[in-house]
């Protein structure tokens, strides 16, 4: 069993801004939420399984301040490390900035992690981001700037925008499902690279648990990360399915490259795809989920160097 499980916790879908890439959301799919008693009490059964870390993710999460700041209370009493994904919408004078965070770090939050993109642009003032950081240096909170970009020329400027103001930043390539499938993309060759995945879980609002934290739910032909739903089955049980699975094992150590040219890809081919779309194009086909769980065991476990 692993050490040190991590989860992303989709507390609501709900967003209070419709940015043009989101993953997360399709146009006509309504919100979702959780009951904050049950959330609680989740948090609770998650550690004790052995979970040490929540990324409270999935819409914006401080759209419900309040309901996030009674979860990280639990997250701090049982010793788990927190994080907060957010678009920084609540940043947009100083003032409001700084009681923000400061009620965050109050209730234990471990570290915030502030998205932005030239889609999130077009809804929020970056001046938010400034605020954001700024409070978060002023009280001691971790916290980094995920820059969500297709590398374009277009993210030049927001990128350069970032790197004057000194902030800490990682550049997060875009995946291109839910809004974002709508979206234009220019070819791409990448090296060989062997796309392995360490896929942390997502538990859903409704409580489904799923082996990928990105995209997992939205491969809905093979339903192929879906893991159950925890009013049908324990935390530890779903947790060890997503651990023990081998095609899973497979993505996290041989990575998908390997198993596409298993597959019979050709190596020209394999170098046009984005990892994402390429783990879309491997597992979202029940009939090559099926070939490879048959095989898992031996010929695919063989390919390798
Ligand atoms: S990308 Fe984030 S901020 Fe933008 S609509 Fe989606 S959940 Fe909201
Ligand atoms: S490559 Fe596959 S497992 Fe990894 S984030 Fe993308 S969809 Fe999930």
């Amino acid at each position: 069993m692993s050490t040190f499980r991590k989860i992303a916790f989709g507390y609501s879908t709900l967003c209070n801004i419709q940015c043009g890439h989101c993953i997360a959301a399709d146009e006509d799919t309504p919100a979702r939420g959780m009951e904050l008693t049950r959330a609680m009490k989740l948090i609770e059964d998650l550690a004790d399984s052995n979970v040490k870390g929540i990324s409270f993710t999935a819409g914006e999460p401080l759209i419900f301040l309040n309901d996030i700041l009674s979860l990280l209370q639990v997250c701090g009493k049982r010793g788990l490390y927190s994080r907060v994904v957010t678009n920084g919408f609540w940043a947009s004078t100083p003032k409001r900035s700084d009681q923000t965070i400061c009620s965050l770090v109050q209730n234990g939050l471990s570290q915030l992690r502030i998205s932005f993109s030239r889609w999130h642009e077009k809804h929020l003032n970056r001046n938010n981001i400034v605020h954001a950081v700024s409070s978060c240096n002023k009280y001691n909170l971790d916290y980094f700037i995920s820059f969500i970009t297709d590398f374009s020329e277009q993210d030049e400027s927001p990128e350069q925008f970032l790197r004057d103001s000194s902030f800490r930043f990682f550049p997060e390539p875009l995946i291109y499902f839910g809004r974002a499938q709508k979206l234009s993309r220019s070819n791409i060759h990448t090296d060989y690279q062997p796309n392995t995945c360490v896929m942390n879980p997502y538990l859903s609002p409704e409580l489904d648990m799923f082996a990928c934290c990105d995209a997992g739910s939205r491969f809905t032909n093979s339903n192929f990360f879906f893991l159950g739903n925890l009013k049908d089955y324990p935390v530890e049980e779903l947790f060890r399915k997503s651990e023990n699975n081998p095609l899973f094992n497979l993505i996290r150590s041989m990575g998908l490259t390997d198993i596409a040219s298993y597959l019979g890809y050709c190596s020209r081919e394999i170098i046009t795809y984005r990892k994402c779309e390429m783990c879309e194009k491997i597992f979202n086909s029940r009939e090559t989920v099926i070939r490879l769980e048959a095989e898992a065991s031996k010929g695919l476990l063989e390919w390798k160097r």
